[in-house]
């Protein structure tokens, strides 16, 4: 029963947190739901000490909070659909996933046939077939960064380099881009994109948590394709538990963390100094700003969902991820 406001879901900045239920094997082993009190917009973690004889209580405010009864199509009303709204009339916008690794990232963003980026493609598709926007097509984009490093996943991972057009538009030299006229045709894409994602054909470098997965709707006019009227991101976040301070010993693993690390650290940054309207954003410290800086620039719009896990043995990293969604605003 959540009552919808449309000036507040059209702030330039949403940030929302979405728990999910406890999984089988946390509940087998008897594990409990360490945030009890989700209230429509606050979550309370109810954190036990290590010596477990207290409890510690932490409570935060957020834009949506989500409980695990809510369902994506539900919470698609609140964060992403704004956004396509957003996008035809020439915006870019650009909805995150961030959280630990099997706390929801891909089920809210990227599951095949219910994540975010398949509902808004529904609106995107009923919106091109009214009278105003005729003249437009979608486009579908879909690549990840993995170690700096941008792949396509629509063309078996093929290395990718961006730049800027001085127009302060990112340009992803290269980019396989995809036409789609309906739900069919995204699901197809997509899909082809996604097996690239978890068995990369170049080696074993692709394990979905250590990589940010993007998947761009653009809209552009149909006799036109170089130029771009409006894009939508949607950013599958590489696990935020995979920090460079995890005692992790092999090197390849530690370089992992410590490029997530910065690349997080940046995109936290460039959120706020777009809430505080700041002058200088910090967009090159990562190349994950660095590919969404026209998102954060200009006509934009940005929603974050922080997905985190109910239960107990997880409650240090669900703090985490509450910490740093509360401070992105
Ligand atoms: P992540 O991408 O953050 O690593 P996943 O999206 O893969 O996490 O989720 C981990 C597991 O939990 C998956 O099996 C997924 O289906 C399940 N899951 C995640 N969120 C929910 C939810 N809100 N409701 C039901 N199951 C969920
Ligand atoms: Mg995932």
């Amino acid at each position: 029963n959540y009552s919808l406001c449309l000036s507040e879901l059209n702030q330039r900045i949403r940030v929302c947190v979405r728990k999910r239920p406890l999984n089988k094997k946390e509940l087998e082993r008897g594990e409990k739901d360490i945030s009890p009190t989700v209230g429509i917009s606050s979550i309370n973690v109810n954190e036990p000490n290590r010596s477990d004889k207290y409890i510690e209580q932490h409570s935060f405010t957020f834009d949506d909070v989500f409980d695990i009864n809510d369902s994506n199509s539900q919470i698609y009303q609140r964060t992403a659909q704004p956004l396509v709204n957003y996008v035809f009339n020439g915006g870019k916008a650009t909805c995150f996933a961030y959280g630990q690794t099997g706390s929801g990232k891909t089920y809210t963003m990227l599951d095949a046939q219910h994540g975010l980026y398949v509902l808004a493609a529904r609106d995107v598709f009923s919106l091109l077939c009214q009278p105003e926007h005729q003249h437009l097509s979608a486009y579908i984009g879909f690549y990840e960064i993995y170690q700096g490093q941008l792949y396509d996943l629509l063309a078996a991972r093929k290395k990718l380099f961006a730049r800027e057009d001085g127009k302060q538009n990112v340009v992803i030299v290269g980019l396989k881009e995809y036409v789609i006229k309906n739900v069919d045709d995204l699901m197809k894409v997509f899909e082809h994109g996604n097996q690239c994602r978890s068995t990369g054909s170049t080696g074993a470098n692709s394990d979905s948590s250590r990589s940010h997965a993007i998947l761009q709707i653009l809209l552009k006019p149909t006799k036109n394709k170089k130029s771009i009227i409006g894009k939508l991101s949607f950013v599958d976040l590489a696990g935020s538990e995979r920090g460079a301070d995890r005692g992790e010993t092999d090197v390849k693993t530690r370089m992992e963390g410590a490029e997530i690390n910065k690349s997080l650290l940046a995109l936290k940054e460039c959120i706020r100094a777009l809430d505080q309207d700041k002058r200088h954003t910090p967009f090159r410290q990562s190349k994950l700003t660095q590919v969404l800086k026209d998102s954060f620039v200009g006509h934009s719009r940005t929603c974050m969902i922080a997905t985190i896990s109910p239960n107990q043995g997880n409650s240090e990293h669900t703090l985490n991820t509450l910490r740093y969604a509360d401070r992105v605003k």
